[in-house]
């Protein structure tokens, strides 16, 4: 791609930036949203669709709880976290337009992308033909090199974490293992599917990880199923470490070619963490009738388009038990440990 492009990148790094760099603010109130149902739940709170009721906008507000935070002790986390989509801005990558708190609860209000899951209409579907495969392996590469340009390590990839927009164009969503990192990190975290070998070996890692699990993403909208798995997680990782897998039986040879590259345990030479960094995947054989630049700008039809009806429609999302005891604290509790929120 481009010099162009390139400039691009680095305005939005210097935009990221700057919003990194800034105090977390409260800019609303939960009173302004009526609250709806459900739509995710995950392992500090829960997803609920919400509409401004000054604007009748849909959002997402993803609710987490304090009490649980401290337990488990994920309040750095968690900074960080609002802080990354806070600071978010690009076509592909959900943000956060609302944040405030109260003595129980942090509120994030994100735009709603009302189609739901990819891993939902990847079941429904069996596995996505070439040319949607494709269509979103675009998109998440362009998402990742942002990222990784930003300095930011997203290490979560994987469907469930990537929703479908309206207008049929992915947003990635779920920041709660982002890390800014400056070369590498140890942590180990993600899903066992998804991670990259060097992270199973509890080795320093990097950017390099993400491009990994990238892999595996493409290999299962191809497939409908994952490259590496097993009844429990350390099998899954025998194999990952080990980089066995069996292409399936329809995949071509630039699919093969490219997952080859990808799903390569020799940090030296997997794709994407080359001198040419990203260039490698997006002058790859398998994007060969992609044209990144028309992506980005979202020129390009998507072939799918998600199924909804009036706007704030969560038929696209699965039903969960709704939390009845709701409890907000009647003193600060938790004041010291988010003292920075
Ligand atoms: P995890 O346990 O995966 O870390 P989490 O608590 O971090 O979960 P998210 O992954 O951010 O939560 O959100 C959980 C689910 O809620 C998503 O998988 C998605 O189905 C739904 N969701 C999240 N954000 C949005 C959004 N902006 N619009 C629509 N649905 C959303
Ligand atoms: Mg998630």
């Amino acid at each position: 791609m481009t010099k162009d492009y390139k400039e691009t990148l680095d305005k939005l790094k210097k935009s990221f930036l700057e919003k990194w760099g800034q105090k977390l603010s409260a800019n609303g109130k939960l009173d302004e949203f009526e609250c709806f149902r459900t739509v995710g739940t995950g392992a500090f709170g829960r997803v609920i669709l919400v509409k401004n009721k000054k604007h009748s906008e849909y959002y997402a507000m993803k609710i987490l709880d304090k009490e649980n935070i401290v337990k488990q002790k994920q309040v750095p986390h968690t900074l960080n976290e609002i802080k990354l989509l806070r600071s978010m801005n690009f076509p592909f990558v959900v943000y956060m337009e609302f944040y405030f708190t109260d003595y129980s609860y942090i509120y994030m209000v994100l735009p709603f992308i009302s189609g739901g899951e990819m891993f939902s209409h990847l079941r429904k579907m069996g596995k996505f033909d070439e040319p949607l495969a494709k269509f979103y392996g675009a998109q998440v590469t362009l998402a990742l090199e942002y990222m990784h340009h930003c300095g930011l390590v997203y290490r979560d990839l994987k469907p469930e974490n990537i929703l479908i927009d309206s207008d049929g164009y992915i947003k990635l969503t779920d920041f709660g293992f982002g890390k800014m990192i400056d070369g590498r990190t140890w942590t180990l975290c993600g899903t066992p599917e998804y991670l990259a070998p060097e992270i199973i070996l509890s080795k320093g890692y990097g950017f390099a990880v993400d491009w990994w699990s990238f892999g595996v993403l493409v290999y299962e909208m191809n497939a409908g199923y994952p490259p590496f798995s097993a009844q429990n997680p350390m099998k899954i990782y025998e194999k990952v470490v080990a980089g066995k897998f069996k292409f399936a039986g329809h995949f071509n040879d630039n699919l093969k070619d490219i997952l080859t590259n990808l799903l390569q345990v020799d940090l030296t030479r997997r794709f994407g963490n080359l001198k040419d960094g990203c260039n490698d995947i997006k002058n790859h054989a398998y994007f060969k009738s992609i044209n990144f630049l028309e992506i980005y700008r979202k020129e390009v039809k998507p072939t799918f388009i998600p199924k909804s009806g009036e706007p704030g429609d969560t038929s696209n999302f699965d039903i969960y038990d709704e939390d009845t005891k709701k409890k907000v604290e009647t003193e600060d509790r938790w004041a010291k440990e988010f003292a920075e929120f």
